[in-house]
């Protein structure tokens, strides 16, 4: 079976773009892929967040990979600092990654640009963590959202460079971008993507918020002032309006062209009436289940021990093979 590798950062609640993004792709690819999905907490100390917050979302996140239908039965789940492989291995690739590949990358332009206080040199490398966490697994496909395609394509031209000079060690991996939901914008600013670390929560939609309160985010959603207000889909002309499309359309399976005709004598509100409905259909059986599991501690335990182990025993043999391409002498 072809190998998949992805991962969440447990960097605040995660919202419905993560979902109809990456997770639900994750969750149909099990069957068919051996598939290690992982919470990426040491990507996620890039913004030095409190230790208790972080230890929060890291256990809410599992629960979560668990409660949209991750099964430990069928791919392996952990926590990315607990496969040390993933640190070491990020220091070799970083010795083979250059200053202006990282400075091209706009994510770090982005992030740097909203907390310029703490310009740390972990938001900079950051990438080659994650070419790390792929490269490590021989994945041959990992599934994300639209944003992380620039980060994919420097993972691939390290390992092109490494095995140019090693021979062939790495899998050159490729991005599994879905064709909807890739790109799911934020409420107040349809312009930009919606992340849940934005400073403004009135910007995502969190898979454990209630239902009322989700509601009353999308009702309030950026629209536009065209006096028609007419509905359809146009990202540059109607992006706020367009991104509620998107959103009805991903979350009840309908093609946006089959929902526009109905939304033609229709206003704004009763379109964010329908996303509101549908969106907390779709989360609310999750929510559910993510509180079952949540209490299971010694269930969590268990998952998070099972998935360290395989995601180590697969992670170790391709450490070792890059070692010994280096030249590191192997431990007597
Ligand atoms: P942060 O703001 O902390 O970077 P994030 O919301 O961007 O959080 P990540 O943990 O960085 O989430 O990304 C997890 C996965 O979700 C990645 O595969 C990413 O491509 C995908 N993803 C993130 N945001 C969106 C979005 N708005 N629409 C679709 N997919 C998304
Ligand atoms: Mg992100």
């Amino acid at each position: 079976k072809p190998i998949v590798l992805s991962g969440c950062q447990p960097s605040g609640e995660l919202t419905i773009g993560n979902y109809l993004g990456a997770l639900r792709q994750w969750v149909n690819m099990q069957d068919s892929h051996e598939c290690y999905y992982m919470l990426v907490d040491q990507h996620a100390i890039t913004v030095r967040p409190k230790a208790e917050d972080l230890r929060k979302a890291t256990l809410d996140g599992l629960a979560l990979y668990l409660a949209c239908g991750v099964d430990p039965e069928q791919s392996t789940i952990f926590i990315q600092s607990h496969v040390p492989e993933h640190s070491q291995l990020s220091w070799v690739l970083n010795c083979y990654t250059q200053m202006g590949e990282l400075n091209r990358m706009t994510q770090y332009k982005d992030k740097s640009q909203k907390s310029e206080a703490n310009m740390n040199s972990g938001l900079f490398t950051y990438p080659v963590l994650m070419a790390a966490d792929i490269l490590l697994y021989g994945a041959d496909k990992v599934p994300v959202g639209d944003d992380q395609k620039q980060h994919l394509e420097l993972a691939r031209d390290i390992a092109t460079r490494f095995n140019n000079l090693h021979g062939e060690v790495f899998t050159i991996p490729d991005p599994y971008i879905p064709e909807f939901g890739a790109r799911i914008m934020s409420l107040q600013e349809p312009t930009k993507k919606m992340s849940k670390s934005d400073n403004n929560p009135a910007n995502f939609i969190g898979l454990l918020e209630e239902p009322k309160k989700i509601a009353k985010k999308i009702k309030r959603a950026m629209t536009d002032s065209d006096e028609q207000a007419r509905i359809y889909f146009n990202i540059e002309e109607k992006p706020g309006v367009s991104n509620l499309l998107s959103l009805l359309s991903c979350t009840t399976g309908q093609s946006v062209e089959s929902l526009v005709p109905g939304y033609e004598d229709k206003m704004y509100g009763h379109l964010k009436g329908d996303v509101a409905d549908a969106v907390v259909a779709l989360l609310e059986p999750i929510q559910e289940k993510f509180h079952q599991y949540r209490q299971d501690q010694a269930y969590l335990n268990q998952v998070m021990s099972q998935g360290a182990e395989k995601a180590s025993a697969r992670a170790s043999k391709i450490l070792t093979s890059v070692y010994d391409a280096i030249g590191f002498i192997a431990k007597p």
